[in-house]
């Protein structure tokens, strides 16, 4: 086995990381991570450490599932790969697109499978494009999305998505895409003291006006995250989801509910649309579909689309290699079903969720905490320099991220979005665990404060 040095200096010599500056990773080195089981990861110097984002969001079922693990060396022995082009199938993709129908709303009942996210949503910009071409409508070409959402990297992906880092790196967002504000309260609902409800149906006013200044016969669809996740956790009120789904119905315009984080339970629903209140026509799924064991994505298709494609379609001109890959679809049974007889998702709803929710509240009273925020098993708390008035700190001192130091300094996986620290752990956490976690991110907490105090940050 090799020394962390050793697998530091390969690492900073070949591998390019994702979302990262390469520079400052070759010169400080990477953390590596050699194993893990529960809801614990161990580094390559033996540390332990309590993994509060589940991987990047994915791993719901916790690590280590030995019927996880069956269920890819079975495939992966009787047949590692099949494709689904050319009027053929495989056993698992098919049992998977069931058991996908089985566990969401009445509406699915079909699937395509993709590798991946932003695959799924690159399917669906390609998709509801088709859909209005085929109803004779092919100027509704227009998606409205959201700023700060993240729907994935890749070149529709990362246009969708409304990160502006990411659109100043090479002329995005592509044509035909357009973006509204998000429903975020932090940002627009305390300096006009809104009431948050108030706010919520305002936020979802925003889509309105943009459908009506694009014309609602050149729209096509509107996508969100239920509650956006890489942009922060930001919970919407409780008003926001029914009324876009009631402006999406009065203007015919499709709904797509991103749930690659919000799908699988994490809201202590099987899709975050439902903790939401709203019905959509797709529904772009990863992530936590394999519990990210193996690479899996893909759209669930609504019977409105559906129908389309399939009594009008002709050929759809679209699909992967890895479209249904068979070990990726097996991982995925699997997984649903190892959901299912753990009673994962009704534990976060019932249990788990307003468990997590009692403790953040208590977080709430700290005197960095300007707000914290939970919904199911996400959470995320903001740190401000002065929790009455909700002063933030100077955006140049990045104090996310001198908390998230503490946090891998003391054994915690917690992620800062500016300075706002998110969690999402694994949904097999125990009630002991999530104590565990939130000592944990007091601790860190209070090592941040002293820090704020000793270099007079708080003003
Ligand atoms: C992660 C993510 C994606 C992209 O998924 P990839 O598998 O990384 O391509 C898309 N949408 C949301 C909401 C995500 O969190």
């Amino acid at each position: 086995m090799r020394t962390t040095a050793q697998w530091q200096a390969a690492d900073a010599a070949h591998f390019l990381h994702p979302f990262t500056d390469h520079g400052a990773l070759a010169r400080q080195g990477a953390r590596i991570i050699t194993r893990a089981d529960g809801i614990y990861l161990w580094d390559s110097d033996g540390r332990r450490i309590l993994d509060a984002m589940s991987g990047l969001w994915c791993v719901n079922a916790g690590y280590g599932q030995r019927a996880l693990i069956d269920a890819a060396a079975k495939q992966l022995a009787e047949l590692p790969f099949y494709n689904a082009f050319f009027q053929t199938a495989t056993p698992p993709a098919i049992e998977l697109a069931e058991l996908l129908a089985e566990v969401s709303p009445p509406q699915f009942q079909h699937v395509f499978f993709t590798g991946s996210g932003s695959e799924g949503n690159d399917t669906v910009l390609r998709m509801v494009r088709r859909y209005w071409q085929l109803l004779g409508q092919p100027q509704r070409q227009v998606v409205i999305s959201r700023i700060n959402a993240y729907h994935g990297s890749t070149i529709a992906g990362a246009s969708l998505g409304g990160m502006s880092a990411m659109h100043a790196q090479g002329g995005l967002p592509i044509p035909g895409i357009v973006h509204i504000e998000q429903p975020h309260g932090w940002l627009h609902g305390r300096p006009a003291g809104l009431d948050r409800e108030a706010f919520g149906l305002q936020a979802a006013a925003w889509l309105e006006h943009k459908i009506v200044e694009l014309g609602a016969d050149r729209v096509a669809a509107f996508i969100g995250e239920p509650v956006q996740g890489a942009g922060g956790v930001i919970v919407p009120p409780a008003s926001y989801w029914p009324e876009v789904q009631r402006i999406c119905d009065r203007h015919g315009i499709l709904l797509v509910s991103d749930e690659v984080i919000c799908g699988f339970g994490r809201t202590g629903r099987w899709f975050g649309c439902e903790t939401m209140g709203a019905r959509p026509d797709l529904m772009t799924f990863a992530k936590g579909v394999t519990s990210g064991y193996v690479p899996l994505g893909g759209v669930l298709v609504g019977e409105r689309v559906a129908r389309v494609l399939i009594e009008r379609g002709g050929e759809f001109a679209h699909g992967y290699t890895y479209s249904g890959h068979p070990v990726a679809c097996a991982v995925g049974a699997a997984n649903i079903r190892l959901l299912r007889e753990l009673g994962v998702v009704e534990r976060v709803h019932a249990d788990l969720g307003p468990y997590l929710a009692e403790q953040f509240a208590a977080l709430a009273a700290h005197p960095l905490v300007g707000e914290a925020q939970i919904c199911g098993l996400m959470g995320a708390l903001q740190l401000v320099r002065d929790p009455a008035s909700g002063a933030p700190f100077p955006a140049e001192l990045e104090f996310g991220m001198v908390c998230r130091s503490h946090c891998f300094a003391n054994g915690l996986v917690m992620r800062a979005v500016g300075d706002r620290m998110i969690v999402a752990p694994p949904l097999v956490i125990t009630r002991a665990q999530i104590d565990e976690m939130v000592a944990l991110i007091r601790r860190c907490l209070d090592l941040s404060l002293d820090d704020a105090r000793r270099n007079r940050w708080l003003g």
